[in-house]
């Protein structure tokens, strides 16, 4: 089964004469429980497909279907709904509340939406995350990997149909780049997570298990298992 499949992607930006087109004619699949880094220089359309994948970006045509649900035509209030309840975001930076501990941080959507977490799977991303002794602790008190790691917690406790990770190594140093990229992998294999990556790091491209390759909106090359050199 799919966790995600678009279609003829097409995106334009602008009007008249002053049109990018940024993605042209898209199409690939990402299934269940499956780790896919996309690459391509700097304007080859990486967070563009980023965002139109996670539906916060709608695309000019084609189709997008997340988790079986046809994007295409869901209005913004719809959409903002479907994210909150099947995707899972990190970023390159963060976006931890400073004055939360790890734990509060890792609840927060659910607080936010009002709902209860499920005891169990937090106890077990907080064990497959190595988070158990610093639950307590603000982001203040850990280092930058940590963070990362908490925000990966926050993604996954939800069970999200797909966590769409944005140059997640982007702001650390390669050692704890690793163990972030090591946490992200362990959540594919230990519970089924489905990961989407956006990075223009080759080492972090070898941790996924496959590797898309985008040149000027399109899609130039797909790689299965990728070493770092194979991906440079
Ligand atoms: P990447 O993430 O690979 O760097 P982007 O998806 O950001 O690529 O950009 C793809 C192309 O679309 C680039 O030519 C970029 O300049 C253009 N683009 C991106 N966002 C906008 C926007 N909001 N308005 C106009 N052009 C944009
Ligand atoms: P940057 O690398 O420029 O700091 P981020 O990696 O934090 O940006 O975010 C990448 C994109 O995702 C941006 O276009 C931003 O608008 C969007 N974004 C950031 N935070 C969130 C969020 N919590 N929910 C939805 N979209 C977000």
């Amino acid at each position: 089964t799919l966790a995600v499949e678009v279609t003829d992607l097409v995106k334009v930006y602008g009007t008249g004469d002053t049109t990018v087109r940024a993605l042209d004619g898209v199409g690939v699949a990402f299934p269940v429980g499956e780790f896919t880094a996309i690459m391509g220089p700097s304007g080859s359309g990486k967070s563009t497909l980023m965002h139109c994948l996670a539906g916060l970006d709608s695309a000019t045509s084609g189709s997008v279907r997340l988790g079986g649900t046809e994007l295409t035509g869901l209005s913004d209030k719809a959409l903002t709904l479907l994210r909150r309840q099947r995707v899972g975001f990190v970023f390159q930076s963060f976006n931890l509340l400073p004055t939360l501990t790890a734990e509060q941080n890792i609840l927060l959507p659910f607080d936010l939406a009002g709902r209860k977490p499920d005891r169990r799977r937090l106890a077990q991303v907080v064990s497959v995350l190595g988070l158990g002794e610093r639950l307590r602790h603000t982001p203040g008190q850990l280092s930058g990997g940590q963070q990362q790691r908490v925000a990966c917690a926050r993604a996954l406790l939800g069970h999200p149909d797909v966590i769409f990770a944005d140059e997640p190594t982007g702001n650390l140093d390669s050692r704890t780049g690793a163990d972030v990229l090591d946490v992200l992998r362990r959540s594919v294999r230990e519970l089924g997570q489905t990961v989407v990556m956006v990075t223009h790091d080759p080492v972090a491209a070898s941790y996924a298990d496959r590797v898309v390759m985008l040149a000027d909106g399109r899609i130039v090359d797909e790689l299965r298992h990728p070493t770092s050199e194979a991906v440079l």
